[in-house]
């Protein structure tokens, strides 16, 4: 029997991540032993001295997107565009570059930092990429802009079947080729399978395992995708028949990331990867949520709002406030971005339900994760086969309703690091906890964290941090009341993280559990601490020296 001894680290062990000196003894693919420091040590084959190391449950990303990622080196990475003529030279040269491929995809627009504040529109993308079918993502994946050749491609441009203000149109309401939500997923759907079926299936795939393989130096020791369409469930199973790192998904509609879920006959039967069947939902969007915010909020709101538009001299955020349709409800200011009415929410979770299907439900807005609990508790859901994940403005009311239906609570404080500033300008901060890990907690909700990378950031050191000091980049802290503890957030990016999803690893570093894990040079929650081992079923998988 292979056996390594790791002596001298502070070792995060048990299903509690309490850090302690101590030792821990792997013997092949699991945990044998583990120990503190004054306790005698056991025999092994091999001992590891690791001073001043620290030792962790192998992290598990339990939403993320590397499916979506792996195309990125397939196109262009637009999140150095500094801003719109950047995009739109980068934009003509790729299109000169590259004349036969059947679209030109451009990710990681960042229009929000750029001084126009706009994606470019479709007349501007087709002066230059002419006649080109043009797609251009913003990072968060929630909006695009495409081309006209793109839109015709679509159908988009008669859409009477589109939920209207996904697509966005002119006076005269011709669309302008900006699409959101619903309408965005359906393009990158489109044009990722036109791509690929260009490229080969072959080549996606192996970039899918170089984009997966990319994970275990950041010390993630189990992926999971969020999002496949259930035609891409055969590739996954394939990618997941190797270990390193653990894999599993959830299945949504074929129809694009963001359209209404799949019925329960269209899930493939058997485990997902390293974790149960799910089905993901999506009930709110990315910034079009379901918010609703005191009415004292509003000249906030307004006021955040203008300063910004006056600041851009132009008017897109008081646009894009306006056009997320504010109205007054509930004793309320709401933002009312719901994709299902509470009825067929119902409906489509006892389907999931009866068919044995785990749920993921994408809940962004406070109004949209009430109307989560309120079906999950209709429905009746087993504990623990529930997932609400982003939870990014929350009341205590709604975090109550939350907690009485067992549903996991996994958000992201990552994305403090992208979105905060925003929030702060516009004031919403004082009005909802934005991701707020003490509420869920104190609710008595278990929490898991994760990246959504490419929305958040991908290192799960950093996203540590931000669950524990909530300090952005320019010292600001933000809502310091919604830290959780050291011990608490590593438990949720690991062995709760794996209990989430019904997969190994929900015991942590104890004895009789998959000896998955990180060595870390230093503590996990000072700035310079980076991985330095990963090891997955007692096997190196990734070594800082190669
Ligand atoms: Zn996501």
């Amino acid at each position: 029997m292979a056996s390594t001894l790791f002596v001298g680290a502070t070792v995060w062990a048990g299903a509690d991540c309490r850090p302690h000196p101590g030792w821990l003894l792997v013997a092949d693919d699991r945990i044998a032993a583990a120990g503190m420091a004054d306790e005698p040590l056991p025999e092994a084959g091999n001992v590891l001295d690791l001073p001043g190391r620290h030792v962790l449950p192998g992290f598990v990303d339990a939403h993320e997107h590397p499916s979506l990622t792996a195309w990125v080196p397939r196109g262009t990475d637009g999140i150095g565009w500094p801003d719109l003529p950047a995009a739109l030279a980068a934009i003509r040269t790729a299109a000169a570059v590259d004349a036969g491929s059947p679209w030109l995809v451009f990710w990681n627009a960042l229009p929000h930092t750029w001084p126009e504040r706009r994606l470019p529109t479709a007349a501007e993308l087709d002066r230059v990429a002419p006649d080109r079918r043009v797609l251009v993502s913003v990072r968060d994946l929630h909006r695009v802009a495409v081309s006209p050749a793109a839109l015709a491609d679509l159908g988009l441009v008669a859409a009477a079947g589109w939920r209207r203000s996904d697509v966005v149109r002119d006076r005269r309401g011709r669309p302008t080729g900006e699409l959101w939500e619903h309408a965005c997923g359906a393009a990158v759907a489109r044009a990722l399978a036109q791509t690929e079926e260009y490229l080969g299936s072959q080549q996606i795939e192996t970039a899918l395992r170089a984009e997966l393989d990319r994970r275990l130096g950041y010390g993630y020791t189990h992926v999971h995708d969020a999002y496949v369409p259930p035609e891409q469930h055969e590739r996954m199973v394939r990618l997941a028949a190797d270990e390193a790192p653990r894999l599993s998904w959830a299945i949504g509609s074929g129809a694009g990331i963001f359209a209404p879920g799949a019925g329960p006959a269209e899930f493939p039967d058997g485990r997902y990867g390293a974790a149960g069947r799910e089905a993901k939902l999506f009930l709110d969007g990315g910034e079009r949520c379901a918010l609703r915010l005191p009415l004292a909020a509003l000249g906030g709101l307004a006021w955040g709002a203008v300063r910004e538009s006056m600041a851009v001299s132009g008017w897109g955020p008081l646009r894009e406030t306006i056009g997320r349709r504010v109205r007054f409800g509930g004793g309320g200011l709401e933002l009312r971005y719901l994709r299902y009415d509470d009825r067929t929410l119902i409906d489509v979770l006892a389907g999931y339900a009866q068919a044995g299907l785990r749920v993921r439900l994408h809940a962004v807005g406070n109004l949209a994760v009430r109307q989560a609990a309120q079906a999950l508790r209709t429905v009746g859901l087993p504990a623990g086969t529930a997932t609400v994940d982003h939870l990014a403005l929350l009341d205590p009311a709604t975090v109550d309703a939350l907690a009485a239906c067992g549903a996991w609570a996994c958000y992201q404080p990552g994305f403090l690091a992208s979105f905060a500033r925003t929030l702060l300008a516009a004031g919403i901060d004082r009005y909802a906890a934005v991701f707020g890990g003490r509420l869920l907690q104190d609710a008595g909700l278990r929490l898991v964290l994760s990246s959504d990378h490419p929305g958040g950031v991908l290192d799960p050191l950093q996203i540590l941090r931000l669950a524990v000091h909530r300090r952005l980049l320019d010292g600001t802290v933000i809502q310091p009341e919604q830290a959780i503890s050291r011990a608490d957030a590593v438990r949720a990016h690991t062995t709760e993280a794996a209990a989430s999803l019904d997969a190994p690893g929900a015991g942590g570093l104890a004895p009789g559990q998959p000896a998955d894990l990180v060595i870390c040079d230093g503590d996990p929650f000072e700035p310079g601490t980076a991985v330095t081992q990963t090891w997955i079923g007692g096997r190196v998988a990734w070594s800082a020296d190669g």
